[in-house]
C-alpha cells in the first residue's frame, strides 16, 4: 500500500550523528590534559561502553539527562584512572563540540526535499529536547514540516508504543499508511512495526545484519528510498 505520511528518524538517518560524535570526542580528548594518560582508542571504548549503559537506564526512565551527560564522562575517566575533578566541565565541553560537527547523512537532504514535495512528513526522534530542537534549527527542518516529536517531551523513548501513538495521532493518517524511515532496528523498525506502521530501514551504519532482521524496505543509499516511493 502506498504510504500517505512519512516520518523520519533524525540521528544517523538525516543527521550524521556518528561522525559528529567522533569528531567531538577527538576535539574534547585533545582539549583536556586529563586525557594525556590514555590514548583515544582506549578512551572511546570506555566512553561508549558507559554511555550505552547509561542510555539504557535513561531509556527506562531511571536516570535523567543531566546525570547521563555527567556520568558518561565521570565513569570511564574513573575506570581509566584519570583525574575526574573536571569531568562535569568536560561533559559540557563535549556537548558544545558535538554541536559544531552536525552534517547531513549523504544524500539525505536531497531525498527529504523530494519526499516532502510529494508527501506530508514529520520527525520522530529519541533524544534531549534542547539538543534535538537545536538540530532542527541548524538543519532548517521547519521548511519541510512543523510536526516534530521529540521523545523527551513524550516522557518515554522509542520503541515505546506511546511514542508511536502520539505520532499517529499527530499525523492524522491511518496507521497502516504511515511509513517510518530510520536506522535503528530495535527502536525504529520494531517500534514502527509494532505500531502497525510500514518501515523503511536505513542500513548504511549497520555493521552486520542478522538474517531474521527485516523491514518492509531496506536501503543503504538515499536515492533507493525515493525510487521506492515512486514505485521504481
Ligand atoms: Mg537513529
Amino acid at each position: 500500500m502506498k504510504p500517505s505520511y512519512i516520518y523520519f528518524d533524525l540521528d544517523n538517518t538525516l543527521l550524521n550523528h556518528n561522525k559528529a560524535e567522533s569528531e567531538a570526542q577527538r576535539e574534547t580528548f585533545t582539549g583536556f590534559p586529563e586525557f594525556e594518560e590514555t590514548d583515544i582508542d582506549s578512551w572511546l571504548i570506555a566512553y561508549k561502553e558507559e554511555n550505552h549503559k547509561l542510555w539504557l537506564k535513561y531509556q527506562e526512565g531511571k536516570i535523567d539527562r543531566e546525570f547521563l551527560q555527567y556520568q558518561r564522562f565521570l565513569r570511564p575517566m574513573k575506570k581509566l584512572g584519570l583525574s575526574t575533578d573536571r569531568s562535569a566541565e568536560i561533559g559540557r565541553a563535549y556537548m558544545q563540540n558535538y554541536r559544531k560537527y552536525w552534517t547531513w547523512v549523504d544524500g539525505a537532504k536531497e531525498a527529504l526535499e523530494l519526499v516532502a514535495d510529494q508527501f506530508p512528513v514529520g520527525i520522530v526522534t529519541n533524544g534531549f529536547l534542547e539538543t534535538q530542537q537545536k538540530k532542527i534549527e541548524v538543519m532548517e527542518l521547519e521548511q519541510y514540516t512543523d510536526n516534530f516529536i521529540i521523545t523527551e517531551e513524550v516522557g518515554v523513548m522509542k520503541p515505546h508504543p506511546k511514542v508511536f501513538d502520539v505520532a499517529t495521532e499527530r499525523s492524522g493518517a491511518e496507521r497502516n499508511t504511515i511509513l517510518y524511515v530510520g536506522d535503528s532496528y530495535s527502536s525504529d523498525v520494531i517500534g514502527g512495526r509494532d505500531a502497525g506502521w510500514q518501515t523503511a530501514w536505513f542500513t548504511a551504519f549497520m555493521k552486520d545484519i542478522e538474517e531474521n532482521q527485516t523491514a518492509d524496505f531496506m536501503f543503504d543509499r538515499f536515492p533507493m528510498l525515493t525510487d521506492y516511493l515512486n514505485g521504481k
